[in-house]
Parts: C-alpha cells; structure tokens; sequence
C-alpha cells in the first residue's frame, strides 16, 4: 500500500547522517532533537504547543487524561475509524458513545453527533479519516453550546487544512481543545518505529501534558500527578525532523494520486470515489491540502468486493478494507444500548470500501496499469 523504500532512498544521506549523530552524542532519551522538532512542528502547524510523545494511541490516552476526564464520563466518537479511538476511552474507563458517519467524507455525522449528547457527555473526538477533517465548524459549535472539550484525532490527517466558512483556515488538529497525531511509519509523516504528538494552544494544559508524559513529573523527582512513560525517541524526532519540510510535497505527492484515480474511475457508475471537503466538491482545490489522502478509499455499487480483490491480488496490485468491521460490533466496544439502525452508513461502508494504494513514490505508469486494471474487472 506504500512504498518506504523508495521515499528513504531520496533523504538516505541525511537521515542516516541524523541518525548516526544521535547514537554518537548518546542522547537517546529527550535529546535537542526532540526539542527541535517540537519547535519546528509548532511552527509548521502554526500552534503555540506541540507535545511530542510515544505514539498516536498514547497521545489520545494523555491528552483524556489531561483534560481531567473521569470514570463515567462519555466521549463521543466515530464508529468507523482505527480501534485505538475508542481503546484510550475504554482503557480511562470512561464511557465511549459511537455514533454514525457520512457515507461520502467517511467523517462523524452531525446529526447523530447532536442527538448522542446526554447531560454526561464531556468530550467529542472528531477522526480525520482517510486525511480530511470532519466538519469542524459544526463540531465546534455543539461543543460551545454544550461546553465540551474536542479531541481531534489527526493520526490521518497531519498537514491537512480547514477552511473555515468565513474563510479561516486551520491545520486539523489545531482547532479543538487538543490534537493528537501518530507518526507510525505508514502515515503522512511517518518515523522509522513508533512516534506520537499532542498539540494545544492552552498553555496549562500544555503544561499539564508535558508532565503527564514524563510520569508526572514538572520537577525532577517530584511527582504532581499520575503520569505515564510516553516519550518520542530520539533517533525517531531526528528522522522526523528531516522529513517534516517535506511533508507539504509529501501531500501534494498523494492528491496527484489521488486525482490520477478520480479521473480514471469519473466514468464508471460502479466505482464512487472519495469526497472532498467543502473546499472542493468534485475535483481536488488547488490552493490548499483541504484532504491528503492518507488513504483512497472507493466505494464499490454493484460488483462483488472478494472476487475485485482477488482480481488485484493475482496482479501484484495492493488493497486493503479499512475498516471491516464497525466498532459498534467488535467483541471489545459493543454495547447494548447500541441499536443497528443507528449505524446504517457505518454498516454498509464495511461492506463496500476498497482502498487503493497511495504514497509518495508513484509514476503514471504504474497509476495506470491499477487503473486500467480495475476498469477492466468492472466494465
Ligand atoms: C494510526 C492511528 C492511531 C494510532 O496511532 P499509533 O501511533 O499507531 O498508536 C489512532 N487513530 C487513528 C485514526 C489512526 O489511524
């Protein structure tokens, strides 16, 4: 689904020069790379905190914890998405609420996002599927009605951009109370092992963060609050820090992907590509990275999802379904409160998506013969 080799061979002589540096100056546990990088990602984000940590699971559990989240309280969340969501909220003991998502930008759903709030609703956490952000203008305005925190999960969507009806825009993940990102090799930003990031503009809750993800501590071996061991790596920070002036091209790379695929299925009535935002709603805008496609996920109408999927296998072509199964449904997070009816969208997209292979490494050639080889299953 992603090609790592090919986008280490381009930066090869400076990471691996970043890397022996790390090891040599022996600085492995919260070295000036780390610093740097921090300092860099703010400003690329435009945020006043980013709190780097150990990965993108460890980023949604600290950044509840921080937010002075308790037993009882419910966080509302999306049913189609990454375990991991709903895993930090289940693991705080607090009470996850999954609720339905847009057929067309995979996205939580407005409505059922209003009408899952009861008195102890505290927290919503929007996930940026796929790269593009939920409708955060909406999800803001409940959360200021309601007087709720909002968690964005920006694990797929790092360097996307939201625009805002008056014209504003905001990097996702910059727009709630708190942002949280993974740098898992095969995201945008990707590091070579496990990488995580919170991000604020609250300077005490950044402070209380930056504690919390060094086992509590804001003095040495003084310990405040119950924290966690959930550092960013050196040698991962200084790999990081090499990639993030690419991470613009790197999004760019993946929307021509993206756009090579939308033209080459716009004819076919089987074949639903991907939405985008409201920046844009048929062809990719090209002032800004409103989506960058962490994945290229399609809608299947009519054509029978195992027998395309085999069709690719047998030629060398790659695929995946994210996700197959509803959280809603899965063993851990079902619940009995949970009605099928409130889940239709969620529940015919685990039946119908198919995601294509995107990164940052493809030539027209190769876009082609995936292309053309679909078109030629779907007729
Ligand atoms: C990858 C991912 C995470 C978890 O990140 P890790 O770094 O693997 O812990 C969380 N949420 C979403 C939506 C993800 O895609």
């Amino acid at each position: 689904m992603v090609d790592l080799k090919g986008q280490y061979a381009k930066i090869k002589n400076e990471v691996d020069s970043a890397i022996i540096e790390v090891i040599e100056n022996t600085a492995f546990i919260n070295g000036p790379q780390v610093k740097s990088f921090q300092k860099n990602l703010e400003s690329y984000l435009g945020v006043k905190h980013v709190i780097p940590c150990a990965n993108g699971t460890d980023a949604l559990q600290i950044a509840m914890m921080g937010l002075g989240l308790e037993q009882g309280d419910e966080v509302i969340t999306a049913d189609f998405t990454f375990a991991a969501t709903v895993e930090t909220i289940g693991l705080l003991k607090l009470t996850p609420v999954l609720v339905d998502v847009e057929p067309d930008t995979f996205n939580i759903d407005i409505d059922a996002l209003k009408k899952a709030i009861t008195s102890k609703t505290k927290a919503i956490i929007p996930v940026h599927l796929f790269g593009q952000c939920s409708n955060m203008e909406a999800v803001m305005d409940i959360a200021k009605t309601h007087n709720l925190f909002v968690i964005e999960d920006t694990a797929q969507a790092i360097g996307a951009d939201y625009t805002f009806s008056d014209g504003t825009k905001k990097k996702a993940g910059t727009i709630g109370t708190v942002g949280t990102t993974s740098f898992f090799p095969s995201k945008n930003l990707g590091c070579y092992g496990d990488g995580g990031a919170i991000f604020t503009n609250d300077d005490a809750l950044a402070h209380t963060l930056r504690g919390m993800v060094n086992h509590g501590m804001y003095e040495r071996y003084y310990h405040d609050v119950v924290g966690v061991n959930s550092r960013l790596d050196t040698i991962q920070a200084a790999v990081l820090d090499i990639k993030l002036p690419h991470l613009d091209s790197y999004c760019d790379a993946r929307r021509n992907v993206a756009s090579f695929y939308n033209k080459a299925f716009a004819e076919s009535d089987k074949i639903i590509t991907p939405k985008t935002g409201k920046c844009n709603t048929d062809t990719l805008c090209a002032d800004c990275n409103c989506h960058v496609f962490h994945q290229y996920t399609l809608r299947l109408k009519g054509i029978n999802r195992a027998d395309l999927q085999a069709h690719l296998n047998s030629k060398g072509i790659a695929n995946a379904i994210y996700y197959p199964v509803p959280l809603h449904k899965q063993k851990a997070y079902t619940d009995v409160r949970y009605k099928e009816e409130d889940f239709k969208v969620t529940n015919e997209l685990v039946d119908t998506v198919l995601s294509l292979p995107i990164h940052t490494e493809f030539d027209d050639e190769q876009l082609a013969y995936i292309t053309q080889t679909i078109l030629d299953f779907v007729k």
